[in-house]
């Protein structure tokens, strides 16, 4: 069945998910079977007719670090609905950083074949299921030694492509790790690092810029701690080096994560930063995390808010080589309609944001479909409210 057309009009200011042209001066977005169709359309009829209300248009937000297990329940609080409460606030695809917290599941002599099972059920699982419409970027294989490059192929044939260093034993077996690196290259799949001291589990291996530097990986995950940061001289070597993408944490150490992005930005770098929360994790379901470190990176490190949302939506598609991230045509219609909370300063929403305010939600899209309206259940509403005009039976 076709979807429904919708013309989204009077929009205040489009954050297009592009760093290098952050900001579009179009009004009007026309969306056409699921994907975004045009920008600045004079188009007037739709089957559904949206006021933006003069808000803020930005890509639905990508969380670029989660961990999900199965469905939409994480054992690692005992909370269901986790990633329902992340949509309404504003996160409308997110990645996996591993399934790592399935209850059981032995984290002290990791299992290669246990682990690679476990990405492929978790990859066709997710596919099928959207909690809440939400795109759950699942099946990270936790890398184990003892794996052979055919599993590789096995993954790539499941269409796993993520992988991710956390409990490997880097001291004794570090030609192994090289050699996954060389595999995951041939096949393009994408290498994320949990970079700093022990999580958690208590199991997992401290990486410092030694460990990083040898294994090369695609991101730096958590490069600010998550929870905690490898030492101030290796992380600041890491930035200088200019390779890696570097991810910020919502639960990881602030000074750091400002030392960061202060030096990205006399370097140029900041169209390697992307964000993520961490979470679920000990420190909890954070429905409103990713919008929390958004406020935290447009306020004190004192980049232009539009750039921080970029960091939040485009970056960290081109990061994970996702096909969304981006108000542009041809690209899925995941969008989030926001602006200012009543009560907050700042003279436009994106100024409410670089003062270090939470936005508000009024309008979830994704895929062409209207999500969340007309106000997100987890974040105060909007000082407007985006609206239905009209919708055609
Ligand atoms: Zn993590």
């Amino acid at each position: 069945m076709q979807k429904k057309s919708i013309l989204i009009h009077n929009i205040g200011t489009i954050v297009t998910g592009d760093i290098r042209d952050p900001i579009s001066s179009a009004k009007t977005i026309y969306i056409e079977d699921g994907l975004i169709a045009e920008i600045g359309t004079d188009k007037k009829d739709a089957d559904i007719i949206i006021n933006a209300n003069s808000l803020l248009v930005t890509p639905g937000l990508i969380d670029s670090h989660v961990h999900p297990v199965f469905g939409d329940f994480t054992p690692v609080q005992n909370s269901t609905n986790w990633i329902s409460r992340y949509l309404h606030g504003g996160i409308t695809r997110m990645v996996s950083a591993g399934e790592l917290h399935l209850p059981g599941l032995p984290l002290e002599k990791p299992d290669p074949v246990l682990f690679k099972y476990l990405a492929i059920l978790s990859r066709a699982c997710y596919k099928r299921y959207r909690p809440s419409g939400v795109k759950v970027e699942a099946g990270t294989l936790i890398l184990a030694p003892g794996l052979k490059e055919n599993d590789f192929d096995d993954l790539i044939k499941a269409d796993c492509k993520n992988l991710k260093f956390i409990f490997f034993p880097y001291d004794e077996r570090m030609d192994e790790a090289k050699k996954y690196r060389e595999w995951a290259t041939k096949r393009e799949m994408i290498i994320k690092i949990h970079s700093g001291g022990v999580s958690r589990s208590g199991v997992s291996r401290p990486a410092g810029a030694d460990v990083i530097f040898n294994i090369k990986p695609d991101i730096v995950g958590h490069i600010n701690g998550g929870p905690i940061p490898m030492s101030r001289n290796d992380m600041i070597k890491i930035v200088e080096s200019g390779q890696f993408y570097m991810e910020i944490s919502y639960c990881g150490n602030f000074p750091f994560a400002k030392e960061v992005i202060e030096k990205a930005i006399g370097l140029n770098l900041l169209d390697k930063i992307i964000l993520g929360t961490d979470t679920p994790s000990g420190t909890g379901v954070t429905p409103r995390g990713l919008l929390r470190i958004l406020a935290y990176v447009a306020s004190i490190p004192k980049i232009s808010p539009e750039v921080a949302i970029c960091m939040a939506t485009g970056n960290s598609a081109i990061a994970h080589a996702l096909d969304t991230g981006f108000i542009k045509e041809g690209k899925p219609a995941d969008i989030v309609i926001m602006g200012k909370i009543q009560g907050s300063e700042g003279n436009s929403h994106l100024e409410a944001l670089s003062l270090g305010n939470l936005l508000g939600i009024s309008v979830i899209i994704i895929d062409g479909e209207i999500i969340v309206y007309d106000r997100s259940e987890q974040t105060p509403p909007p000082i407007k409210r985006a609206f239905i005009e009209e919708e055609k039976r």
